[in-house]
């Protein structure tokens, strides 16, 4: 490809809305362009980088005996109602009408249109185990588009299905998608954490979130530096505490006047916030129920959910909460509560604690939680925290943040059951489906490689995802030598199957090295006036910027062999 023809609008400056490099870069880099919130456009050098990324995971889920079909975006309503999700999966869904006013969505994941799919068709044990791939947009209505296409509303996802007929095949078509993605990532010059996660509230036992570590991550993960545990903080288990009588004093009730936030309760009656509990008031399938936590913890819903086995859980109203407690918001209290009340374990092991007083402006203090409150279930309801036991060997867990680029889960009849989709076991009998999900998020992964990859003057692509590996840039292409020796050099790359852009723009050089810097080409060919009487090029590595002059004859024989040796082994 010749740069004078390419559609690459590169930009100077930075652009006011990206925060993060990936998406500086990719704007600055013309790779995309925005078209609206979370929506956007690939220019051909992006393209060209999706379609890498595409190639990689395409090899890899083959490899372990995927097959690619295209699912449709357009999705009828009635099956999404025949799973429940027309009204679970809330507003990020996309829903439109036909002319006859038939209710659709347009994607945002694909399980009950392939599983109506396979309901038709797979009948019997002998068709399994099913490993259905595509590589396809996805529409989520995402509350908060942002970093680019790291969370977009439209963009492009990697969704693969297993069908297996009983859990030992499950866990080898979980297995082998693991290791596909370890593969995928890793030919992808990305680093990634595999972490234990949270498979949602209902149904599913296994899922493993792959993370990209990055301040900017919006997912939080704890993980072990002894014996390397690392999960998704909603999922890690905090341990049971023992409880430890210290000394008794009498609870009582204190004038707590303007004091709400656990800081404020802190200082006015000098205590810890590990003393301090926090009394939350919930509806679990419309009945009332309180929870304690300790003041330095937060409360995990997703395993207050699982442990109530509910299927709707949400914070009870300031009406409803007056009512229970008799006092306004922020005073509520274990004490004498009209409900059932459960307490995380670290909360139920405080015995000199300060909780609210179901009265406005008071606070009890000395207050015994094993002793003095009746408490209905004692659970793990709190997320993780740094320093945190690690649940596998003891040691004090850090925290990092991430990115996910991937996820794979196991599904078990989660969307067999409701939408009947069976098949006929060894012993002819029925039998429900046992179903994986597996996603990749392409466009996100792209972005990813970028924010590992890149310094101050720009994108450093890995060999394996770069839109062109090899620039060949002339200082003048106007001067007849250095163009007749770009344009043979050029040739030969070709023909040697490199990809390479050619820069025959009549721009400074300047310019034209500032721009290669910047979409990151992984190495830079220039050609000068003075090295070419000696027959010789200037060969820079965009990553360590290393230069060396090389006799323009050995160019090509030396550019495979280091293109070779950078791809990542799989
Ligand atoms: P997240 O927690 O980041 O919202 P998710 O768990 O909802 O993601 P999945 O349903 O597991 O996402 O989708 C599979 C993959 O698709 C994710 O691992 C991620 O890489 C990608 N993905 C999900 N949502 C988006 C989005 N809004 N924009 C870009 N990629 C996305
Ligand atoms: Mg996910």
């Amino acid at each position: 490809m010749r740069m004078s023809q390419l559609y690459a609008p590169t930009l100077r400056e930075v652009p006011a809305e990206a925060e993060i490099k990936s998406h500086q870069y990719m704007l600055r880099a013309g790779l995309m362009r925005k078209s609206t919130a979370g929506i956007y456009a690939y220019l051909p050098l992006g393209q060209r980088v999706l379609q890498k990324v595409q190639q990689i995971v395409r090899e890899e889920m083959n490899a372990e005996g995927g097959q690619e079909l295209l699912l449709p975006i357009l999705q009828p309503a009635e099956l999404w109602k025949e799973t429940g999700r027309w009204e679970d999966y809330g507003e990020e869904m996309f829903k439109v009408k036909d002319r006859h006013k038939r209710d659709f969505c347009l994607g945002p994941t694909h399980e009950e249109i392939i599983t109506a799919l396979i309901r038709s068709d797979v009948r019997s044990y002998k068709q399994l185990p099913l490993l259905l791939y595509q590589i396809q947009n996805k529409y989520r209505d995402e509350i908060r588009p942002r970093f680019g296409v790291i969370r977009g509303r439209e963009f492009v996802m990697k969704d693969l299905y297993s069908f297996d007929q009983d859990e030992d095949s499950l866990e080898r078509s979980y297995q082998r998608m693991y290791n596909a993605y370890e593969r995928i990532f890793r030919r992808c010059g990305l680093d990634t954490v595999p972490v234990e996660a949270d498979s949602g509230a209902i149904g599913g036992d296994t899922s493993h979130e792959f993370m990209v570590l990055a301040d900017s991550g919006e997912a939080a993960i704890v993980h072990c530096p002894a014996c390397g545990y690392a999960a998704n903080v909603e999922k890690a288990p905090c341990p049971e505490v023992p409880i430890e009588e210290g000394e008794r004093h009498s609870s009582e009730e204190v004038h707590t006047p303007s004091v709400g936030t656990i800081e404020e309760v802190c200082s006015f009656l000098s205590v810890e916030p590990q003393q301090c509990i926090k009394t939350i008031l919930y509806m679990a399938d419309g009945k009332p129920l309180a929870v304690l936590v300790r003041g330095d913890h937060t409360l995990n819903e997703l395993k207050l959910q699982k442990e109530l086995q509910c299927s709707e859980l949400e914070m009870a109203d300031s009406h409803t909460i007056a009512e229970i407690t008799g006092a306004p918001v922020g005073f509520a209290g274990p004490l004498n509560l009209p409900i059932p009340i459960m307490a995380d374990y670290a909360a139920a092991a405080v015995t000199d604690a300060v909780v609210g007083a179901n009265k406005e402006d008071y606070h009890v203090r000395h207050v015994s939680i094993p002793k003095d409150c009746s408490l209905w279930k004692t659970a793990d309801l709190r997320e993780c925290q740094e320093g945190d036991p690690c649940p596998r060997c003891g040691a004090g867990l850090d925290t990092a943040r991430g990115t996910e680029v991937g996820q794979v889960f196991k599904l078990g009849t989660k969307y067999s059951t409701p939408l009947q989709a069976t098949f006929l076991d060894q012993n002819g009998k029925e039998r429900p489906l046992l179903m994986g999900c597996y996603g990749i998020g392409v466009s996100r992964t792209m972005a990813a490689i970028i924010e590992q990859h890149c310094d101050e003057d720009g994108i450093i692509w890995p060999v394996s995802t770069a839109p062109y590996s090899v620039t060949i840039v002339p200082v003048n292409y106007k001067d007849e030598k250095q163009r007749a020796a770009a344009d043979e050099l050029y040739t030969r790359l070709e023909d040697s199957g490199i990809d390479v852009l050619l820069d025959d723009r009549l721009e400074r050089p300047g310019v034209k090295f500032k721009d290669a810097d910047l979409i990151g080409f992984p190495y830079r060919v220039t050609i000068g006036p003075k090295s070419l009487q000696e027959n010789k090029v200037e060969l820079t590595h965009r990553a360590s910027k290393a230069v060396e002059l090389v006799d323009i004859g050995e160019v090509v024989d030396l550019l495979l062999s280091k293109l070779a040796s950078e791809q990542p082994l799989t």
